[in-house]
C-alpha cells in the first residue's frame, strides 16, 4: 500500500523562463498535517497549483495517492479526492450554513436541485455533525452573509470536509483574522487532522506554532529545509531567508 498521499518529484514550473518551482521534491504521508511556510514569492501558491493540476509542471512529476496526475485535468484531479480551500471564503452568502453544507455534502445534485429536494436522513445527520465540528451549530440557520470572516472560513472548511476529500489543501486560512478566530481555525484543523491528510500554507508563525508538527520551508521554488517547528525556526538558513526579506 502506498503510504504517501502526495509527492512531487523534481518538479519545475517555469513562467517565461522564470522558475516559480525549481526541482521541488516533496512528499507527505497519509494522515499527516503538514505546514508549508516560506517568504513571499517562495512558490507556495504555485506548489498548490501544481498539486491540483491548475498548473502543469515543466519538468518532473506529481503523484497523488501514488498516481501520476500528468494527463488529468484539474477537475479530474479534484475528483480523485483533493479539496482546496482558497484564501477568501467561498460560501453562498444568501444561504444558511446548514444549506451550504447540504449542497456540498451531496455533490450528486446541482445547487438548485439539492436546495429543492429533501436530504436523506444520513445527509442530515452528516450536516449536523459537521456544524458541530466547525462550531456553527448555534448559527446553523442564519444567512451565511451574517457570519464573521473566521466563521465563514470555518464554514468553507466544513463544506470541503463534507465532500470527504483524501487530502485537504488550505491556503492561508487565518489571513485577516483576529487572534481568537485564528485560534478557532487552528483547533478545527487539529481536530480534522485526526482523520484527514491536511496540507496548510501559512505566514502567521503564531498559528504555525499552534498547529504544526512537521514544517516544510520553501525558498526560491525549492525545499530549503524540513523538520519540527523548533528545528526549522533555529535553522540558520531559515533565519537568513526571513531576515533577508
Ligand atoms: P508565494 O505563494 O510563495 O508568494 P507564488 O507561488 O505565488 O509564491 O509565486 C512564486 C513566483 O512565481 C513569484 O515570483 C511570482 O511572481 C511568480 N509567478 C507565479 N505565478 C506566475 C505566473 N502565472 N506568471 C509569471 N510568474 C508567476
Amino acid at each position: 500500500m502506498n503510504t504517501k498521499i502526495v509527492e512531487t518529484e523534481n518538479v519545475t514550473v517555469s513562467f517565461d523562463g522564470f522558475k516559480a518551482l525549481n526541482h521541488l521534491t516533496f512528499s507527505m504521508d497519509v494522515g499527516e498535517l503538514r505546514v508549508v511556510i516560506g517568504p513571499n514569492g517562495a512558490g507556495k501558491t504555485t506548489f498548490l497549483d501544481v498539486i491540483t493540476g491548475k498548473v502543469q509542471p515543466t519538468e518532473g512529476r506529481v503523484l497523488f495517492k501514488g498516481k501520476n496526475t500528468k494527463k488529468l485535468a484539474e477537475h479530474q484531479i479534484a475528483r480523485l479526492g483533493i479539496g482546496r480551500k482558497f484564501q477568501t471564503p467561498r460560501v453562498y452568502l444568501n444561504l444558511t450554513p446548514r444549506e451550504n453544507l447540504e449542497i456540498t455534502c451531496n455533490r450528486r445534485k446541482d445547487v438548485f436541485s439539492s436546495l429543492f429536494s429533501s436530504s436523506s436522513k444520513d445527509e442530515k445527520h452528516k450536516v449536523i455533525g459537521l456544524l458541530e465540528t466547525i462550531g456553527l451549530s448555534a448559527k446553523a440557520d442564519i444567512a451565511a452573509g451574517l457570519l464573521s470572516h473566521g466563521e465563514k472560513q470555518r464554514l468553507e472548511i466544513g463544506m470541503l470536509v463534507g465532500q470527504s476529500p483524501d487530502l485537504l489543501l488550505v491556503d492561508e486560512p487565518v489571513a485577516g483574522l483576529t487572534d481568537e478566530e485564528t485560534y478557532h481555525i487552528g483547533e478545527l484543523l487539529l481536530a480534522l487532522a485526526q482523520s484527514h491528510s491536511i496540507l496548510v500554507i501559512e505566514h502567521d508563525m503564531e498559528f504555525v506554532r499552534q498547529i504544526a508538527r512537521q514544517v516544510t520551508v520553501l525558498h526560491e521554488g525549492s525545499v530549503l529545509c524540513e523538520g519540527t517547528i523548533e528545528e526549522v525556526q533555529n535553522d540558520p538558513r531559515v533565519i537568513e531567508v526571513y531576515l533577508g526579506q
